[in-house]
């Protein structure tokens, strides 16, 4: 088992983490054989976690080869999958690395965002120790482009940057009501559920508990929001989202689980309007009924009204989860970066260079919300180019 483990770290950096959150239905055992011959596919999710926790709790972790040191200053920018698997593959090669991070945890959304019941913190923080054992730095509270500038980090002797800074900006759907008291974006509510202890009555940084709490998308955001809400003791939680079961971008191991702790789920239901109380507090949705059109430009059946079928459903607490937007801060305050009309910082698809040559980007921050192997693979490509780009004397 702990061969198994050292196999996965081959191309893997974070296997305890990508076993419990990656969506391998679409992507693993999506190529399995066993599909070929109408078997189910081998559980190579569950595998992959049992092979890494059994390594991590036998004590006997695998630490990689680390290059002589070279004395090169890089840095990250963000400490979220992107930014630790780049700052990893950069220690291993003998590079200074040091990560720095806004916020007061090392993680991005493996620890602000997805839950601890499906992601415990302990887990995120062994791969962070480990990291830490093999050189690389971790500076927190540190928001690149306030507390510091880019041109400070080039003044502190920083050869190049990788820029891993996500997409936290929560996107909203302006509809009628959304400023009522009790309706908040999942980036709020699992960041202060997650983050700051809201879960525990003695926290300074509460979070509403309701008990009719609507989740209004259906992604792994939404499914992580949905499950928190009925901990926190929601006795109607509900998934609102407009197009069917089958076009939800969430894992299937989500929705299941979901459906298991007696979520309901309002499919083909889009909210339109939000009502409140004198108080300003929100007390009900309307739901427009949907049905399923043509396909759109992502390929799936496109939501489409069916007129007149209105209906309020009664709520206090709604939690909006559609999508995200990149962190605007970075893009801005770099005079010269290129970025898309999203605001995504664009790079070359080859090496994750962006119009800076020593500024590379990757994860969320360039895809917008995406995934955790996407950003970490994203990490993996721009280290190997930048090395090679460094020993070529080109930066
Ligand atoms: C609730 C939730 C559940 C998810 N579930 C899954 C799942 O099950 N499976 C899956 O594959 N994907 C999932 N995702 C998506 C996945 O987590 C992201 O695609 C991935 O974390 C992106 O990694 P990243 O390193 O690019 O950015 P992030 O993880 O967002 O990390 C970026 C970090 O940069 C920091 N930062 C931002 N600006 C600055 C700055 N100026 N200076 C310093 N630091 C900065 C942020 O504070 C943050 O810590 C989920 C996302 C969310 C929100």
């Amino acid at each position: 088992m702990l061969e198994a483990a050292k196999t996965l770290k081959e191309t893997s950096a974070l296997p305890a983490v990508c076993g419990r959150v990656c969506p391998q239905e679409k992507q693993c055992e999506a190529k399995c054989i066993h599909l070929k011959m109408n078997k189910p596919a081998v559980a190579i999710g569950h595998l992959e976690r049992f092979a890494a926790d059994y390594e991590r709790e036998s004590g006997q972790m695998s630490v990689p080869e680390i290059a002589q040191p070279n004395g090169i200053k890089i840095a990250a920018v963000g400490s979220g999958p992107a930014g630790l698997s780049f700052a990893g593959d950069m220690a291993k090669l003998g590079y200074d690395v040091t990560v720095f991070e806004a916020l007061h945890e090392i993680g991005g959304v493996l620890k602000y965002g997805i839950p601890e019941f499906r992601l415990p913190n302990h887990i995120v923080d062994v791969e962070i120790e480990n990291l830490a054992k093999m050189g690389v730095k971790f500076i927190k509270n540190c928001i690149v482009g306030k507390t510091i500038s880019f041109d400070d980090l080039k003044e502190d002797g920083f050869r190049a940057m990788f820029v891993a800074s996500g997409a936290g900006l929560p996107n909203f759907m302006n509809i009628k009501g959304e400023n009522l008291i009790g309706v908040m974006s999942s980036n709020e509510y699992l960041t202060r559920v997650n983050l700051m202890g809201a879960a525990s009555d003695d926290t300074d940084t509460p979070v509403l508990k309701g008990k009719h709490v609507a989740v209004i998308g259906g992604g792994n955001t939404a499914m992580d929001s949905v499950r928190t809400a009925r901990r926190l003791g929601a006795e109607r939680a509900m998934i609102v989202y407009r197009r069917s079961e089958e076009e939800m971008p969430a894992r299937l191991e989500e929705v299941k689980h979901a459906k298991e702790e007696g979520i309901d789920f309002l499919t083909l239901h889009n909210p339109v309007e939000y009502r409140g109380d004198e108080k300003g507090r929100v007390t009900a949705m309307l739901l427009q009924k949907m049905e399923l059109g043509e396909p759109d430009a992502s390929g799936r059946r496109k939501p489409v009204e069916i007129k007149g079928a209105q209906e309020w459903v009664d709520v206090d607490e709604v939690i909006v989860s559609v999508g995200v937007s990149p962190n605007p801060l970075v893009p801005s305050s770099v005079d010269g970066l290129e970025v898309s009309s999203k605001g995504t910082i664009l790079v070359s698809d080859e090496n994750m260079q962006s119009s800076i040559p020593t500024i590379f980007a990757g994860g969320d921050i360039v895809r917008g919300g995406a995934t955790v192997i996407l950003a970490m693979g994203d990490g993996r490509k721009a280290a190997a180019a930048m090395h090679a780009k460094i020993v070529s004397g080109e930066i």
